[in-house]
């Protein structure tokens, strides 16, 4: 573990389920809104979409029920990093501890991200991804720049599948590649 990165939120210092979602909402929406998150001198904005719940459109937890949902009025970008997908719609989604006790890691890894994350970016229709893997931690944080130049999360995750990894893997590859043959180019 890199000596700048804190220890995950310990989530049975919390009363419930509801404590815990509003603490570390709280310290997402700090993170980006208060104290900043900048790369190459630009902030990374949120989207401002917020989530809300219909009773068939529940986000899918044991832990929670959603006739009380611990995540109405809160932004639906923040549902989408602490939950993982069912069937066809990504949020609401299933709710995922491992991503939601590594929430503030975020603003370290892009604040760090020359001191032993592996970047790299992918041109896509939408824009340009840009993906910073804290390979052996399991965690990846990535942001669209979209083609008025501007920065959006677009989601971050604990990778706890491999087949994910050799997916990182190959786009890093061609990142390099393409990188090598622009700088013969030059
Ligand atoms: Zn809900």
């Amino acid at each position: 573990m890199p000596s700048w990165l804190p220890n995950t939120i310990d989530y049975n210092k919390y009363k419930n389920i509801q404590e815990f979602i509003d603490e570390i909402y709280n310290i997402f929406i700090t993170d980006f809104h208060i104290k900043k998150i900048k790369f190459n001198d630009k902030y990374i904005g949120l989207a401002q979409k917020l989530l809300s719940c219909t009773p068939n459109e529940n986000c899918y937890s044991a832990e929670y029920n959603c006739s009380n949902c611990p995540f109405q009025g809160k932004l639906d970008i923040f549902n989408h990093v602490i939950t993982g997908k069912i069937n066809t719609y990504r949020t609401p989604g299933k709710f995922n501890l491992k991503r939601a006790v590594r929430i503030h890691w975020i603003k370290y890894i892009i604040d760090n991200y020359k001191n032993g994350v592996c970047y790299f970016n992918e041109q896509t229709r939408k824009g340009l991804n840009h993906y910073f893997w804290l390979v052996n931690e399991k965690f990846i944080v990535i942001f669209i720049e979209t083609k008025t130049h501007k920065y959006f999360l677009k989601t971050a995750f604990y990778i706890d599948k491999p087949t994910y990894e050799h997916k990182f893997q190959k786009k890093y590859e061609t990142y390099l590649l393409k990188k090598s043959t622009i700088k013969i180019a030059d």
